[in-house]
């Protein structure tokens, strides 16, 4: 009996795992509101500059105590998460957005996706899908390198996140991908699974994936090389 029991935990622990790392899941195609393993950041102490934002329970306990330890020391400095989780309909309204703008101007797909990759992804190659990515405070460079605040800010948030298990993955000194984003962290012991996982289906049959990508555009653009770049092409210590 006792081993059957065992056999049946052993069996649910992994199925559990295979499940919550499926395609869907990905590249944002779940409802992270309806998922067990994420929690609404208007229950916690964070600060927010938005409602109604997820992320994953271990994540947020991690980011709470990077949060609490920046206040003890920079009480007066904003330490904001500004965005979160976002599924791949959230990412594809802001796709949609930017490319009704930017094509109206430049008149050809390839280049219009390029223009918005500088600083936004396709739907369905998000890290913030994963809900174990956040954006903090700002999403201006300048800020990080010239706002007194913004200053100490990044520079604590370098000495430290990896305390918490973060790291930054669009740093400088890539050859490609997005350009750098100081405000950026991601909680690596588990974003580093999904992004084995989304390397692991993409190697086997980029298909796969590809299938699955309808956002305006899609069928127009190369766009498994732009996901060879601007998913992998990551701070290696981000792997
Ligand atoms: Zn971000």
């Amino acid at each position: 009996m006792k081993k059957f029991i065992l056999l049946i935990l052993i069996f649910t622990t992994f199925t559990s795992m295979a499940d919550s790392l499926s395609l869907n899941k990905l590249i944002g195609q779940f409802d992270e509101k309806k998922d067990a393993d994420f929690i609404s950041l208007d229950s916690t102490i964070l600060p927010v500059n938005k409602s109604g934002m997820y992320l994953q329970k271990e994540v947020t306990q991690q980011l709470i105590k990077a949060y609490q330890d920046f206040k003890k020391v920079n009480p007066n400095i904003p330490f904001i998460i500004v965005s979160a989780t976002r599924n791949y309909d959230y990412q594809n309204r802001i796709w949609q957005n930017k490319w009704n703008t930017i094509f109206a101007k430049l008149k050809n797909e390839q280049k219009t996706a390029e223009e918005i990759l500088k600083y936004s992804s396709m739907p369905g190659t998000s890290r913030h899908h994963w809900g174990t990515d956040v954006d903090i405070t700002s999403v201006s460079n300048e800020y990080f390198k010239s706002n007194p605040q913004g200053k100490i800010l990044y520079q604590w948030l370098q000495d430290n996140m990896p305390k918490y298990g973060f790291c930054q993955p669009f740093n400088n000194g890539r050859k490609g991908g997005y350009l750098p984003e100081e405000w950026h962290w991601s909680y690596h012991p588990i974003s580093k699974n999904y992004l084995a996982k989304y390397k692991d289906i993409f190697d086997k049959d980029s298909q796969l994936i590809i299938n699955k990508l309808n956002f305006v555009g899609h069928n127009k653009i190369q766009l498994k090389e732009f996901i060879k770049e601007y998913v992998f092409d990551i701070n290696s210590e981000c792997y």
